[in-house]
């Protein structure tokens, strides 16, 4: 990672830096309280705790990353990270209520009744290394939690193609600020003495609302593509700019996220749409490119046009997902893939109904095909696709009012999310009232449906003989 040097910059505390010492490292800027808004009342009480035990016991921890940004910010953080020079079995040994987490990187997990702290050790600056990136200060995926139960390994060990790959090498916090991704998530936290401490420029990009990845952008996409996308979702949650620099490489490497781990892009790509942002999330995905890359499926749908019309709809389905999460009414996992892949399966589906002269469109083998070419890109976990199958029958479904069918499929565990997914799309194309009502009017209405007294389980005209007592044994 090539970094450029900056000015020594005097400083009023004494930061501990361990282990290795690297010449060039800049030094940080160190923001006492008076100049920052960043209080206690700020932080939860769990990740204090954390703080105030690591420090009892000699070791340096701050809070980083999001949850400083945030607070600048003036949001509420969604989570609380802590970083530290205590190494992850010094954590656990120090909290009853630590586990430790991932194999390969290793971090602890201090788990409280409503929430999990999450601590990781000050990471060493390295070169690049395996398609999934510096996982070392990336989110934990359910992977990673499977993967803990296996002994960790230690310092630098080889990926399965024979790439070094340093992993579990302690740095100090210059190093681990410089090796995350845009410099405005790069802050830290001192609780010892209120500090804020910045190493790359943040607090100055945190004021001219700037994405700026740290070291060279080509360099950081090549190492870890997952940060398009993660820029993308900043700019889109942030309200903030990707500077021109981090931004210009984008149109040239998109194609390079098709080598993320792809349960790491379900992660992010969850994080960005189901959001208050979606719809800006889903307009910068387009902008960039990376969603033709990611939905190509999608994407070629988007462009052909239905009655010299484009489609709008996705734009608008977005605009109807922000709406609900800023209402706190959440939209689910597969709620949110069904609204992005409705296109494609919905033309699939026709198009394999139309070849062998069905009644009615193949939704179930279209959801199949189409989301199996996804999961090579994606990872969409299985009961995911099951939900997506459940959503998109309503199509069917909804229609047929009569008899006992309303009634099945109100129980079906997909119905709520079908019924959403319904509504949004009558609305937004601006039919099926009728419909609509009729439906509205039969869930505020509808007694629970009993079978008729007729026991329709029997084969017709033959009577089950009674079934013979066992008489009871004489004593
Ligand atoms: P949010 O609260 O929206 O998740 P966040 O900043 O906390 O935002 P996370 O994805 O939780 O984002 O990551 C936590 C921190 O880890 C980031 O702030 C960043 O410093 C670092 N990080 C995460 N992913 C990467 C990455 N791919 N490359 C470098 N650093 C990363
Ligand atoms: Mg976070």
């Amino acid at each position: 990672m090539a970094l450029k040097r900056r000015a020594a910059r005097p400083t009023d505390i004494d930061i501990p830096m361990i282990s290795i010492d690297k010449g060039d490292l800049p030094s940080p800027v160190i923001v006492p309280r008076s100049g920052h808004p960043v209080s206690r009342k700020l932080i939860s009480e769990n990740a204090l705790k954390v703080l105030r035990r690591l420090n009892s016991q000699g070791y340096t921890a701050y809070l980083a990353g999001g949850a400083v940004r945030d607070i600048l910010l003036g949001r509420e953080p969604k989570d609380f990270d802590v970083v530290t020079n205590a190494t992850p079995e010094e954590v656990k040994s120090i909290f009853r209520n630590a586990f430790l987490i991932g194999r390969r990187f290793r971090i602890a997990h201090i788990r409280f009744r409503a929430e999990i702290i999450e601590v990781s050790t000050f990471r060493a600056l390295h070169e690049p290394e395996t398609p999934d990136g510096d996982k070392a200060i990336q989110p934990v995926t359910e992977e990673d939690i499977k993967d803990s139960k296996r002994k960790p390994l230690e310092g630098r060990i080889h990926t399965e193609d024979g790439l070094i790959l340093r992993d579990n090498v302690w740095g100090s916090p210059a190093e681990d600020a410089l090796r995350r991704d845009f410099t405005v998530n790069t802050l830290f936290y001192n609780l010892r003495d209120f500090s804020i401490i910045d190493y790359a420029g943040g607090l100055e990009d945190l004021k001219k609302g700037k994405l700026r990845l740290i070291g060279d952008p080509e360099e950081r996409y090549r190492e870890d593509p997952v940060r398009m996308l993660r820029a993308v979702r900043f700019a889109a949650k942030l309200g903030f700019t990707i500077d021109g620099p981090s931004l210009v490489p984008i149109a040239q490497l998109k194609d390079h996220i098709l080598s993320a781990n792809s349960s790491r892009l379900y992660e992010e790509l969850k994080k960005l749409w189901l959001s208050d942002e979606a719809e800006k999330g889903y307009q910068l995905m387009r902008t960039t490119g990376l969603f033709g890359v990611l939905f190509p499926e999608t994407e070629n749908w988007l462009d052909i046009e239905e009655g010299c019309y484009p489609h709008t709809f996705l734009g608008h389905a977005f605009q109807w997902i922000e709406d609900e999460m800023r209402s706190g009414r959440e939209v689910s996992v597969p709620l949110l893939f069904a609204i992005i892949l409705c296109g494609p399966i919905m033309a699939k589906a026709k198009s394999i109904q139309e070849a062998a002269g069905q009644k009615l469109p193949a939704i179930f083998p279209a959801v199949k095909e189409v989301v199996s070419g996804i999961q090579s890109r994606i990872s969409i976990p299985r009961r995911d696709t099951e939900a997506i199958k459940g959503i998109l029958y309503g199509e069917q479904r909804f229609p047929q009012i009569r008899g006992k069918r309303p009634f099945t499929w109100v129980k079906n565990p997909h119905f709520a999310d079908a019924f959403r997914y319904f509504k949004m799309k009558n609305s937004l194309e601006g039919d099926g009232g009728e419909l609509l009502a009729w439906w509205d009017k039969f869930l505020e209405t509808a007694e629970p449906w009993s079978p008729p007294k007729r026991d329709y389980s029997r084969k017709s005209g033959r009577r089950r003989r009674p079934r013979k007592r066992t008489p009871a044994k004489k004593i």
